[in-house]
């Protein structure tokens, strides 16, 4: 681990070697402290001397990559809270739009998934993520209409996204909310439930 200063802020920067990188590069992930890949046999010198070259480019995709802001880490929300919370919203939410959208579904399930919000089974079982519980309940709520409207519409062509702003006009807000935060809530770790 390398302390460097960036635009003001001093910032951790992990140190791997990789007998696939010919020189060096630097490699920045949301939620992850920026990565220096060096040579395998890269010395002390090798490595000040390429972080020292990478270090503008640095602080032009820190400047870029967001920041955690939603707070999370405050947070003591078990899992078996989360999903309790948001079986709760997440029913409510799909039985409603179900009888709009004159469609049934067999269950609802919640998964703790790394990558996704949720997904709509051919077999009719609707599942989300629990982590949507941290989420603001309009995003939530556009989640479900969106595994919902799957149950019309199985696929993402135009007759699905029509079907969405139907039913849910401003839901490109609530996508977008997604895409900015949505890594944030991906991250969340829930404290061990012998501390709930
Ligand atoms: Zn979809």
């Amino acid at each position: 681990m390398l302390l460097v200063e960036v635009g003001g802020c001093v910032v951790e920067v992990e140190v791997r070697r990789s007998s696939r990188v010919q020189g060096s590069r630097v490699v920045v992930r949301p939620g992850r402290p920026p990565e220096l890949v060096v040579r395998p046999r890269a010395g002390e010198d090798e490595i000040r001397a390429a972080l020292e070259e990478h270090l503008p480019w640095l602080g032009r995709q820190l400047a870029r990559t967001p920041v955690p802001r939603l707070g999370l880490d405050r947070l003591h929300l078990t899992e078996a809270q989360g999903r309790r919370e948001a079986r709760a919203r997440v029913s409510l939410i799909a039985q409603s739009e179900a009888v709009a959208l004159d469609v049934s579904y067999k269950r609802i399930a919640l998964r703790d998934q790394r990558s996704r919000w949720g997904s709509c089974s051919t077999s009719g079982t609707l599942s989300f993520n629990w982590r949507l519980v941290l989420a603001p309940h309009d995003v939530l709520d556009y989640v479900v209409v969106h595994e919902v409207c799957h149950l019309v519409e199985h696929n993402h062509g135009r007759r699905f996204w029509r079907l969405v702003e139907r039913r849910r006009p401003g839901y490109r807000e609530q996508k977008s909310w997604l895409d900015a935060y949505g890594w944030e809530i991906l991250a969340y770790r829930p404290p061990g439930e012998a501390a709930a």
